[in-house]
């Protein structure tokens, strides 16, 4: 499903070059579950929001089922993300002014291509699969930390991503309410 390959990342910081990634080479196949582990700073956001296509490597490949995206343009690369990949963040990141079904739905106003299937429907199927039927229309500062991230998760899905990409999803989270949001990505 996705390949990187040599994947280097260097941030310059005034004089300094700072090498985060040095040479990371990895295959994701399809209906894999992987974890990335390491300390704080050690470069896993970076590494994920390559593999998400929001950051490009200083050197090195990403190939999205075979295809080499390095070559493609802003506007490709964008729409592209939108099909294929979800993301879930620690902070929810969740639109305040939004309802939690208007947030759901956001994805499809974004997209470039008018989706296969009818959005609205879509969007009660993840609501009721998600537990949030009731809270569709709360804004997400009335709802709990877990029901956000489950409103977030449902956001993530709705364009059918191949890839989710979750970085520290349980992070703000208690333990309990934690192991609930890896069961339901699962
Ligand atoms: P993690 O997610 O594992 O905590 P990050 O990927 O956020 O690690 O960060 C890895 C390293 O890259 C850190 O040392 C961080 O300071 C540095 N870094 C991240 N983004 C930037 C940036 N935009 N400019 C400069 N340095 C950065
Ligand atoms: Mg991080």
């Amino acid at each position: 499903m996705i390949s990187l390959i040599d994947i280097v990342k260097e941030y310059e910081v005034g004089q300094i070059t700072s090498q985060v990634l040095k040479g990371v080479t990895l295959d994701i196949q399809d209906g894999e579950f992987i974890g990335v582990l390491g300390v704080s700073g050690s470069g896993k956001s970076t590494l994920m929001h390559i593999m998400g296509l929001l950051d490009k490597p200083t050197r090195g490949k990403v190939l999205i089922d075979r295809r080499d995206v390095g070559g493609l343009s802003d506007d490709a690369l964008s729409s592209l993300r939108n099909e294929y990949v979800g993301f879930v963040f620690q902070q929810f990141n969740l639109i305040g002014k939004l309802t939690v079904l208007e947030n759901i739905l956001l994805p499809v106003l974004y997209a470039r291509k008018k989706p296969a299937f009818d959005p609205q429907r879509r969007a009660e199927e993840l609501l009721l699969r998600f537990g949030l039927l009731k809270r569709k229309d709360y804004f997400p500062n009335r709802i709990s930390g877990g029901e956000q991230q489950r409103a977030a998760i449902a956001r993530a899905l709705m364009m059918e991503p191949k890839l989710i990409l979750a970085d520290e999803p349980t992070g703000n989270l208690d333990s309990k309410t934690g192991s609930e949001i890896l069961s339901l990505l699962s």
